[in-house]
């Protein structure tokens, strides 16, 4: 049996919109999240260290959002809605409780734009209804040049079974992701990749992101958002303990550079992250794959 909990809002709107993820406003149908990334932001004692143990659906939520979502369009406040920041919108049990399904026919019904990032092919049962979000939502007036208004972007840190399985044990297999990318291009939606957190030595070489790239083009993407990690924590449930673990255990002889990385600071130096981000950008060149959402 699912738990149940309640909450006391469920649509957030941002400080400041992101420039890779325009969000205004955030929605997260579910607290926690079943796909377990050790790498995961949200990790800690909260959650523990099988967050799916923890995974809650927000009860009474559609009703909440409604009454939300009246008094913003009452002021014509519609701006994109990503859903989610903090859980993953197509977890397994979306499919029995459709809290995002319903959630979209309100979007829908009150114009908001939408940016959904997961890394579930689930999200192509909804595709009936980003189609008419596309058509029907309200770009707020400083995006009005934007010819989108759902935008579907699919998260990565490999595109490898082996190291997803090592890293996102919970995930779908990055293979059902690059198919659900080509389904949603195919089906004229916005769509690209959250390329994070690329993980050091391990899937950020200059030939892993070839192929990365490569594949990601194949399949559809118009876009990519390249990031290292980031790692906090000395807790055993925490991110930087289960990442160094899973680097110690499968990956041996990168585990010394991964303690002296993060020995005094949770990301990679600036040089590190400068040499990724132009050799991210000479991999995306070739296929004109943008590190932005595209206007048009
Ligand atoms: S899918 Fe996202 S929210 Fe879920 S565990 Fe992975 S990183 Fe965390």
């Amino acid at each position: 049996m699912p738990r149940y909990i309640t909450v006391t809002s469920l649509l957030n709107k941002t400080k400041k919109r992101d420039p890779w993820f325009l969000d205004d406003y955030t929605i997260n149908p579910y607290s926690g999240c079943a796909f377990n990334c050790l790498y995961c932001y949200i990790r800690g004692s909260k959650y523990g260290i099988n967050m799916a143990d923890k995974l809650s659906v927000k009860a009474d939520a559609l009703t909440l959002l409604r009454r939300q979502l009246a008094a913003r369009a009452a002021k014509q406040q519609q701006g994109i809605v990503v859903l989610s920041s903090v859980t993953d919108a197509y977890l397994p049990i979306e499919e029995k409780e459709r809290l995002t399904r319903g959630i979209l026919e309100l979007l829908l019904e009150y114009r908001f734009p939408v940016h959904i990032i997961t890394k579930s092919p689930l999200v192509l049962r909804d595709l009936d209804l980003l189609h008419r979000l596309n058509e029907n939502a309200i770009l707020p007036p400083d995006l009005a040049k934007y010819s989108h208004r759902a935008f579907i972007t699919f998260s990565f840190s490999t595109i490898d079974p082996v190291i997803g399985k090592q890293f996102e044990p919970g995930a779908p297999d990055p293979s059902l992701r690059l198919q659900a990318m080509q389904r949603c291009a195919t089906a004229g939606l916005m769509t690209g990749v959250s390329l994070m957190p690329l993980l050091p030595f391990i899937t950020d070489t200059p030939e892993q992101l070839a192929r990365l790239y490569a594949a990601f083009h194949e399949h559809g993407a118009r876009y990519v958002f390249p990031a290292s990690i980031t790692l906090w924590g000395e807790e055993q449930a925490d991110s930087k303990q289960l990442v160094l673990q899973a680097v110690q255990q499968y990956y041996p002889q990168f585990s010394g550079y991964y303690q002296q990385l993060f020995a005094q600071h949770t990301g990679v130096p600036t040089a590190y992250n400068s040499a990724l981000q132009a050799a991210a950008a000479a991999a995306a060149a070739p296929y004109g794959l943008l590190p932005r959402i595209p206007v048009e």
